[in-house]
């Protein structure tokens, strides 16, 4: 069997080529706003922050223990301490300690300028004020220094970071309320086709329920954009073309579904020549062929196929970059591992192929990887239960059990 498409006259672009065409084409929104950092959480950071204080802004002490100077210590012996009082977390010792003194001190209390050392609790033993240190008690042991983690002026998170919970905590650190992000991208997204109804309304002889907007609709919801469901418009070329004008005026971005093959019913691409302009429609990737990519006006759209499974491997593969870099992001690089495949795979050369997976590991962490089911691209139930995509270059002929492949697990970036 050899893959239809590759027997085109007009070579197709492969997958890294028409990503990395996508990609160059467009580039980030300018607007920037202020942001509270309770709301920051995946937005797009649009300046680089640098800490305004030392993170810890105090030496303080890494356990519960005893706090001393190293000059007490007597080399090779035992030696006891007199206890001359407490430092608690948010409450430091108030005295001056002295030569022959310690203090009780708990994780996070700051270390007295005299102390430089913290012997755990469980090390000591406790003999009314006097506390008995080991031979062994190390020096300079259990302090956090100030400005160990972040000096005062040091780099806390660079522009163009997508924040991240962690990201969240360390600028809370910090004691930064406000961060400047980019405006979020606007992206609308419509489905096409005489065939779709909506939910809620009984199925008529021949019509389907319109799936690809709910699953779009979960793709996009992510707190960098701000979306806009159009709807289902029918196969009516002069309804489309009125609808991607108005997208275009309002939207950054617009993504269609279906009509975007060479039917008589599929107008998308036309009406992108006519419109604005194509950059490419034509990738050699499956499921997922044909594909729409251009720009009307200022708006950027994507005309991805209507087969549900094409709508997700064609959205993670070459829309997702495009729209983390329009966002201000980097495109982001997908994690592939490797892993052993345990099912036969069919594939015909010609186009790369992204087939849907289970993954599994094994107690050494070995990866395992089998089909998730049938393989076409209107199968939504093997896509619902599958964990990656098994990448299969566009030469490969098929898998064998026992052969590697490479998998790229759902919603892991480099
Ligand atoms: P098309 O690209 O318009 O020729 O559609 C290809 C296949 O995808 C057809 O079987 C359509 O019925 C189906 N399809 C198109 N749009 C949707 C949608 N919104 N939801 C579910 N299936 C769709
Ligand atoms: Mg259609």
């Amino acid at each position: 069997m050899k893959d239809r498409c590759s027997l085109e006259p007009n070579p197709l672009l492969s997958v890294e080529e028409a990503r990395e065409n996508i990609v160059a084409a467009v580039e980030s929104v300018a607007g920037r706003e202020k942001t509270s950092l309770n709301e920051a959480l995946g937005r797009i950071l649009s300046q680089t922050v640098y800490s305004p204080i030392d993170i810890p802004c105090d030496r303080n002490s890494a356990m519960d223990g005893y706090a001393f100077s190293s000059r007490d210590i007597m080399p090779g012996q035992p030696f006891s301490l007199r206890l001359a009082g407490s430092s608690w977390a948010g409450r430091p010792f108030d005295g001056q300690l002295q030569a022959g003194e310690c203090i009780r001190i708990f994780t996070g209390a700051v270390v007295p300028p005299a102390a430089d050392s913290v012997v755990m609790q469980e090390a000591v033993a406790a003999e009314d004020q006097n506390i008995l240190f080991p031979a062994d008690t190390a020096a300079r042991q259990n302090i956090r220094e100030a400005g160990e983690d972040v000096e005062q002026g040091g780099l806390l998170v660079t522009e163009g970071k997508k924040l991240t919970p962690m990201d969240i905590a360390l600028l809370a650190a910090a004691g930064i309320v406000e961060v400047d992000v980019k405006r979020r991208l606007r992206i609308a997204y419509f489905s096409t086709g005489d065939e779709l109804t909506a939910l809620g309304r009984p199925l008529e002889p021949g019509k389907i329920y319109d799936s690809n907007r709910y699953g779009l609709g979960g793709l996009l919801k992510d707190p960098a954009y701000s979306i806009a469901d159009l709807g289902r418009i029918p196969d009516n070329r002069e309804r489309l073309a009125a609808c991607l004008l108005e997208a275009a005026r309002n939207f950054d971005v617009l993504i269609t579904t279906g009509g975007v093959s060479v039917g008589e019913a599929d107008y998308m691409k036309e009406l992108l020549a006519e419109l604005g302009r194509v950059h490419l429609w034509k990738v050699a990737i499956k499921p997922g062929k044909p594909l729409a990519f251009g720009m009307i006006d200022r708006c950027c759209y994507f005309g991805l196929p209507g087969n549900p499974v094409s709508v997700f491997v064609t959205f993670h593969q070459l829309v997702e970059p495009a729209l983390r870099r329009l966002s201000g992001t980097h495109p982001g690089q997908r994690l592939r591992i490797k892993a052993v495949c345990t099912s036969r795979l069919k594939k015909a050369p010609g186009r790369q192929e992204f087939q849907r997976g289970i993954l599994a590991q094994n107690a050494d962490g070995d990866y395992f990887v089998s089909a998730a089911g049938g393989q076409g691209s209107h199968r939504l139930e093997p896509m619902s239960r599958s964990q990656c995509y098994i990448v299969l270059p566009a030469d490969c002929r098929g898998v064998q059990p026992g052969e590697t492949v490479l998998v790229e697990p759902f919603g892991l970036f480099l």
